[in-house]
């Protein structure tokens, strides 16, 4: 091709060299193999393929319902061909005249009782080799590569004479030998044929197969390789005893009995923190499922071993919030609990509180980043625990790991010479399993699947904005009950300033229909002091309704509040519901989520407000969550520092491979400890090369 459309390949695509063209896979086949009559054609056909010629043009309608209609025959019948777009009506009467031969592709359907075929796919007929052509390729093409003359057909050319060009030659497997034919996977020159010119559907999908386990195992291969690596080089404290701090809070300040759920996590974490290898755990629980007060007790190991420990908040209100807990909990125990966040003023409380940890004094410190500061320095740092670890990218959770007894960091994808504190990873954001394997892969994972007794399941119902008098209401006999509501507008970076408007729009009706009521407002244009003023009010009790955009998302903990009201419900994603709902159903009394959304609704979000009503269950949801948006999207993953290309794989459909692809990958790693098995040997060599080209996991802490 010439260098102007080169270019456009590269910088519309990214294709440069021939490895990127054969990887450049089409999105779909059109089965060009099978010619339809007329007369055959019925509106439940997926797609049909007909050969005839155009005998008359005609528009019709008016306005936006203005079409051009084709009468089509091919001698056995007649169907109506019809383009919706005005804009290209006179392109197409040009592009197909009638009287000549064209094959016509597309999905029937009807409109007036007749079958016709809407915008199909029209070539003139002696272009196509009909039969030989078997399934025919289409390919991605941007409209900027369109206008350059870069079409799906362009790029049909050019693999087929790429191709033709790869005839007698030889192309390295990148897959052991044993693997391939364990799974009885096609070789891949034939794979990387059959995605672009496959004999059958059959072929098409077993070449599918072929590539997506490929892609998903080489993942895996460096994830595993990468956390091997580091599970046999990072020393870790030893924090064997359990001794009378923990006894002590255990048998005698704890308020409650722990969940079975919770004792085993606790358990999962003291054999980690024994080994004498660095704990890297990722704690999963449901909002409410009781986390805080499993990192409070894992804590208590480290302080009766002699270290210190840290908890990481991503907000000062949260901050603040596991502050007064924390200082609750332990306040008959001989702790000394600091807090430190951008708003711990006063040159002298702060040089107090970075002397005490210097010294030993403080045992427990919480905070936001502020932590991260330089200045700040612990005398013996043994554990970290990052609460909601969505909020936190990967170079932080890296930061904290420095401040451990010994500064020194070896080189990057070493980790000789440092005992860096054990980590411990919280979040309440359920990740599918299938994504958790492929996001944080590295790290341990513990699940909390259950709640302490005596939650009420939180009802969750439906309104429209229109029953605003029922949803009035209902929030006004649980406040006479002596609860407390919050209502929750959604905050959209983009139109924040019109997010704003609808916030402050909202707290002024809703002020008008409780004139008798306390009310509290709050967002994120708010200073921190005055935001934290109003929360503390309504924390305390002394406003009854708290109007706030999505600030409040994580961790909030008011046990007295027990609705939940979300308005423009439609306008979130099933974590974040999840997430806002988790606010509520606290304390012991029943708890209502009310989610509002106009009368007019899509498909799909109807389908996500269903879910809300109908399950509690934040795994279940985050599945669904999955399903409905692909892994991409997810809340957190881009934060998480490791996003992947996957071409061809999909996580939230292909959950079975990746489970396959894990297994394998850490068999061949078994098998193969030293990397110098001689049929290994391309797998390694293409594991570096991707490694080059995407993401260098030694780097990753
Ligand atoms: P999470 O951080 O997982 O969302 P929290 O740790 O904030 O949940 O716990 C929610 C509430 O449940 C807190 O008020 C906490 O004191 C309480 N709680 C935790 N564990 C138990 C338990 N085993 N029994 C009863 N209440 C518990
Ligand atoms: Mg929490």
């Amino acid at each position: 091709m010439g260098p102007q459309r080169a270019k456009l390949l590269e910088s519309e695509v990214g294709i440069t060299t021939f490895r990127d063209l054969l990887y450049y896979f089409p999105y779909k086949h059109i089965d060009r193999s099978r010619l339809y009559y007329i007369h055959e054609l019925t509106a439940d056909m997926p797609f049909v393929q007909i050969k005839g010629q155009i005998l008359s043009f005609e528009e019709e309608g008016t306005g936006r319902k203005r079409r051009l209609i084709a009468h089509f025959t091919d001698g056995h019948g007649v169907v109506d061909l019809v383009w919706f777009q005005a804009g290209t009506f006179k392109w197409v009467r040009r592009s197909y005249p009638a009287g000549k031969q064209f094959i016509v592709f597309g999905r029937p359907g009807v409109f007036n009782g007749r079958i016709n075929i809407a915008h199909p796919d029209i070539d003139p007929a002696d272009s196509l080799q009909l039969g030989a052509m078997g399934l025919q390729p289409y390919y991605n093409t941007t409209e900027k590569m369109k206008r350059g003359g870069l079409n799906s057909r362009s790029l049909e050319r050019f693999t087929r004479t790429l191709f033709e060009k790869l005839q007698g030659t030889t192309m390295p497997e990148t897959l052991p030998q044993s693997i391939i034919d364990r799974l009885l996977l096609v070789p891949l020159p034939q794979s990387l044929h059959d995605l672009h010119y496959p004999a059958s559907a059959d072929a098409l999908r077993r070449a599918t197969y072929r590539q997506k386990f490929e892609e998903l195992f080489f993942i895996q291969l460096g994830i595993l390789r990468y956390a091997r690596l580091r599970q046999q080089q990072v020393r870790g404290h030893v924090f064997a005893r359990v001794g009378s701090l923990f006894n002590t809070f255990y048998q005698h300040h704890l308020p409650f009995s722990l969940t079975e759920a919770q004792k085993r996590v606790i358990r999962e974490m003291h054999r980690d923190m024994c080994s004498g290898r660095q704990m890297n755990r990722l704690l999963q629980g449901d909002v409410g499922s009781g986390k805080t007060l499993v990192a409070l007790m894992t804590m208590l190991i480290a302080l009766d071993n002699n270290y210190q420990a840290c908890l990481m908040a991503p907000t000062e209100i949260l901050a603040e919030q596991h502050f007064v807990t924390f200082k609750e909990f332990l306040k008959d125990l001989p702790v000394r609990v600091e807090l430190l966040t951008g708003a711990v003023k006063g040159k002298k409380r702060r040089a107090g509180i970075l002397q005490g940890l210097s010294s030993g004094e403080i045992g427990i410190l919480i905070g936001t980043h502020a932590v991260l500061e330089d200045n700040v320095q612990f005398k013996n740092l043994g554990l970290v625990v990052i609460d909601e670890q969505h909020r936190f990218g990967v170079a932080q959770r890296a930061r904290l790991w420095k401040k451990g007894p010994s500064a020194a960091y070896g080189a990057p994808g070493t980790f000789e010479g440092t005992v860096p504190p054990h980590v411990l990873v919280m979040t309440a954001t359920p990740i599918p399993r299938t994504l958790a394997m492929t996001l944080y892969g590295d790290l341990d994972v513990s699940v909390i699947d259950q709640l302490p007794p005596g939650r009420k399941p939180i009802e969750t119902r439906h309104f429209w904005e229109e029953r605003s008098e029922s949803l009035y209401r209902g929030i006004r006999s649980e406040i006479e009950k002596g609860r407390q509501v919050y209502i929750v507008y959604p905050l959209i970076q983009e139109s924040e300033k019109m997010d704003i408007q609808d916030l402050e729009n909202g707290y002024e009706v809703f002020c008008r229909a409780f004139p008798d009521l306390k009310i509290s407002k709050v967002h994120g244009r708010m200073k921190s002091a005055e935001k934290d003023a109003e929360m503390e009010r309504f924390v305390k009790g002394e406003t009854q309704i708290l109007v706030a955009t999505t600030v409040i998302e994580v961790g909030v903990n008011v046990p007295n509040a027990s609705v939940m009201v979300i308005m423009n419900a439609e306008r979130f994603g099933l974590a974040q519901l999840h997430q806002l709902r988790g606010r509520v159903g606290r304390g012991a009394d029943q708890s209502y989520c009310i989610l509002v959304t106009k009368y007019k609704l899509s498909q799909e979000t109807r389908q996500r407000i269903q879910i809300m009503c109908e399950t509690t269950d934040g795994f279940e949801i985050a599945e669904a969550d999955l399903r409905f948006r692909g892994p991409g999207d997810l809340e957190g993953t881009q934060q998480s520092g490791m996003a992947f290309d996957l071409h061809i794989a999909n996580i939230a459909r292909d959950g079975q491979l990746v489970q396959l692809a894990r297994d394998i990958a850490g068999e061949v790693l078994d098998a193969d400890p030293g990397q110098n098995l001689p049929e290994n040997a391309p797998m390694w060599r293409r594991l570096r090369e991707l490694n080059r080209d995407n993401v260098d996991w030694s780097n990753i802490s």
